[in-house]
This record gives C-alpha cells, structure tokens and sequence, in this order.
C-alpha cells in the first residue's frame, strides 16, 4: 500500500488539482477517443526515424540491449530491472518519489497505482497486474504532497496522457520509465481469461505470452542456456506458449494454438484496439521482453529487453549497472509472412470463425514446429509489433473513420504505422479484409 497519512493530503487538495483531474480526464479521454498520436516524445524532441527498420516499429532508440538483475529481485515479474532501477533512483537521491503500482488489497493481480516514497512501497510494487490501471489519479497527490523530483513508471497509454500534461506539474525532474505493453484489458476480463487459460486459475500469480527460446545446442552440448551466454549470436526459436506463474512456484505453459481465441474477444479493451504505442515510444527507458529469446530457464532468471531513448533513459539504467548483466541482442529469420498470417487468422476469430482450440497435445506440436520454422530474437519483436499495428490499423481505421469520418480518422493513425501497413499491403491482402 502507499502511504495512507499522505493519501489524507489529497483529500484537502487545492483547486489546482481539481483542475488538473478534470485537464487529465479530458486529455485521457482524447487519448481514447481519437486525438491524433505523436509520433515523437515531447521528451526527446526528436521524430523517430521512418527510414531506420528498428526506429520504424520501436520508436526513438538510443541503445536496444539485453539485460537481468542478478541476484534477481524476489518476487518481481521476471528478474526485477525495473524495481531495482526505481529503488536506487530513490536511494540515490535522484528523484523523491516513484509512482508505481501496488495492488487491491485482498486482489493481487488488481491494479493500485501509488506515490511510493519509501523502498519498501517500490518493493511492494513489483509484478505486473495485467489490467488498465489509473496511474494518472496520483499525478494530484504528487502535486499537493510538493513532489520536484519523480520517477513515474507506466505502460504506453499512461506514458502518453502524462507527457501531455508534463508542463503542468510543476516538477523540476521527471523520469520515465516505461515498459512495453499491448492487449491488456480490464480486471472482469482477465479473470475469464485466466479460466480459459489455466487448469488452476485461482493460484495463478503472473504471467506472460513467451514468445523465444534458445537454439543452437550442439550434440554433447546440454545447456543452452550456457551456450547462448557464451555466444549472443547464437540462434533463438520461439516458444509459442504462455507461462503463467503458480503461488507455489511451478510454471504452466500452455499453447497460444489451445486458447478459445473465438470466445476472448472482449477480453481485450476497446482502448487497446485504440493504441499504437505497444513500444512505449514516449519513455525514457522501456523494459519488456518481446524481442528476447529465452535462455530456457524460467522469467525469474532470465535476460529483459531494453529500450534507451535518451540521456534520463541511460541515466536510470546506469543506476543499477553494478548489479546487472547485459548482453547485446540478437536476431533472426523473416517475420512477413507469418505476420500476415497471424493477421488473418486474427481477423476471423474476431468475426468468431476462428478454428477451435487444438487440444494441448497437438497445440504444444504446433508451437514447436514454429519455433523451427519462425522469426527469433529482434525479428520476433518486429513480427509481434507489425501484427499488432495492422491488426489496430485496420480494425481502428475502420472504427473510426465511421464514428468521427475520414479526416479525423486519418490523424489518429501515426505515420509509422501507416508505413507499416502500407508495406504489408502491397499486394492488397490486408485492404481487402
Ligand atoms: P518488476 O520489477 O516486477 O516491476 C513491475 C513494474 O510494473 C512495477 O514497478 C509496477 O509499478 C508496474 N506495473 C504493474 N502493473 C502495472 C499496470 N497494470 N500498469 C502499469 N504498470 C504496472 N512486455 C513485452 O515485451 N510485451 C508485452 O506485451 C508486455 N505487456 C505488458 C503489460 C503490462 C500491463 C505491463 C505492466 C507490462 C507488460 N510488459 C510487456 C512488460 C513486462 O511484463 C515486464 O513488466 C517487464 O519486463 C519488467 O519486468 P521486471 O521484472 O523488471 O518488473
């Protein structure tokens, strides 16, 4: 939990920050709503460059490196780069306050977003709980407790509405540390996926679509993990399951092939279809995975992406470099087709004429066939966002084009997207959708 003597503050908040709730409100709502993305970050003041393949989909990057806390941090998603980041920009002085997210009291996967000032609320804070959460409710809590200083942690859509109201808090520093995020939804929803997904659904404490694992085991050779460390420009293979993370410690993993796809579709929140920002290309320093391969060793232990945007990004990596290893990252094999695929066969299970799930078995064969035949490492990473720009693309484009009309329509979508639509729809295979 926060602070509850310094929650009181909030309640006594000045005019300002009635003003400010109602400004955020509003901003959120455009941001929902059909407000024009920003190709760039007010931040970084610089666009992202279309030309550049990495810069096209990941946004204004700096530094793209592999990465994990070691000793890991107990308890965190995966090794804990970003709580461990957010604990020394406190230590150090760097920043007076970290807005994080703890979690419902009695619902650990329901969001709480807090100003945390103390290590212990950072701690308090680590794993991700796979719902929208309103981080921007503490912006006004920040501003009557006098905050200068902060370090705000947040998924894309968070990111974007606060560097739109940034200029009005009144904050000398303001770091942001993102992490990459797309299809999340709301606590009702994940609770009906969390029943299609598990056989236990009630232990489930964390969880993630995996999506590579190590390649390039030689014969006599056991230990890929090893082996991969030894050299980076190894092979990787995806994994093709989602490993969700029981209270007692063992991990489930179940084929993405063997979900109900045609009975999750309102698992996913409107406004997710509404984003383009899975990258979170208006942070600092963005923390995920996708573009990692696995190390076949559980998330606990293994290597995190890392995104650098700009000198407030290297400075908070530079935090934790005594306690973290890094790699550099790898890539390989050739998204487009499977790109198109995926859209496709997404398409139809959102018209719920998907196939059915394949039972377990064959799923798991399936996965496994890919994970030889698919794009790895960065490839991966590019695959994930590509489908997810052309699937909001065209399910956005045309929503909004009937509710708000073309023109409107047509700046919502940001330039990098369309670019990437554009190349996947040379032959007209997405157009004619
Ligand atoms: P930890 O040290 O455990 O810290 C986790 C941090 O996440 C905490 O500081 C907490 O404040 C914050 N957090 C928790 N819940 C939320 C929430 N609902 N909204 C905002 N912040 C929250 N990476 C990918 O590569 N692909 C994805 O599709 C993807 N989806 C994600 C969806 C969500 C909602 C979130 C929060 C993260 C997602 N990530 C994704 C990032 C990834 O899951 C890890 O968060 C990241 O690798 C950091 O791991 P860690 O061990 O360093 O985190």
């Amino acid at each position: 939990m926060g602070e509850p003597g310094k929650s009181v503050t909030a309640l006594v908040c000045s005019v300002r920050c009635i003003g400010l709730t109602l400004m955020l409100w509003h901003t959120t709502a455009h941001l929902f709503m059909g407000t024009p993305h920003s190709n760039h970050s007010a931040q970084h003041s610089v666009h992202r460059d279309l030309t550049d393949t990495q810069e096209q989909g990941m946004g204004v990057t700096t530094e793209v490196l592999y990465a994990r806390v070691k000793p890991p941090v107990p308890g965190a998603q995966w090794t804990g780069v970003v709580t461990q980041i957010a604990v020394q920009a406190l230590e150090t002085g760097l920043v007076e306050a970290v807005v994080c997210v703890q979690s419902e009291p009695g619902d650990h996967l329901a969001p709480l977003p807090v100003v945390a000032r103390s290590v212990a609320d950072i701690v308090a804070a680590r794993g991700v709980k796979p719902s929208l959460s309103p981080n921007l409710n503490t912006l006004a809590l920040v501003e009557s407790l006098g905050i200068k200083r902060l370090l705000f942690i947040g998924v894309g859509c968070q990111v974007q509405a606060l560097r739109h109201v940034e200029k009005h808090l009144g904050l000398e520093a303001l770091y942001v540390l993102g992490t990459n995020c797309v299809d999340n939804g709301r606590r009702e929803g994940l609770a009906k996926f969390l029943q299609a997904a598990s056989d236990s659904p009630d232990t489930v404490l964390h969880y993630e679509f995996m999506q590579a694992r190590a390649r390039g085991r030689k014969r006599g050779e056991r230990d890929s993990r090893t082996q991969y460390l030894a050299n980076p420009h190894m092979k990787t293979l995806q994994d093709y399951r989602v490993h969700l993370k029981h209270r007692d410690g063992h991990f489930e993993k179940v084929p993405y092939f063997s979900l109900p796809a045609n009975d999750l579709n309102d698992v996913i929140a409107p406004s997710c279809y509404a984003c383009f920002d899975y990258a979170n290309a208006a942070a600092d320093v963005v923390v995920g995975y996708m573009g990692v391969p696995s190390l076949g060793v559980d998330m606990t232990q293994h290597l995190q992406y890392v995104t650098v945007r700009n000198e407030r990004g290297a400075a908070l990596l530079k935090l934790i470099e005594e306690r973290v290893e890094r790699r550099p990252p790898v890539s390989a094999g050739d998204r487009k087709a499977l790109v198109l695929q995926t859209v496709l066969a997404d398409d139809e299970a959102k018209l719920g004429k998907g196939p059915k799930p394949m039972p377990r078995l064959l799923g798991t064969a399936l996965a496994w066939l890919l994970t030889r035949l698919g794009p790895r490492g960065m490839e991966f990473a590019r695959y994930s966002l590509d489908y997810h720009v052309i699937r909001q693309g065209l399910k956005n484009y045309l929503h909004v084009v009937r509710t708000w009309g073309k023109e409107r329509a047509a700046r919502h979508v940001p330039a990098y997207a369309k670019q990437i639509v554009a190349d996947y729809d040379a032959k007209g295979a997405i157009s004619a959708r």
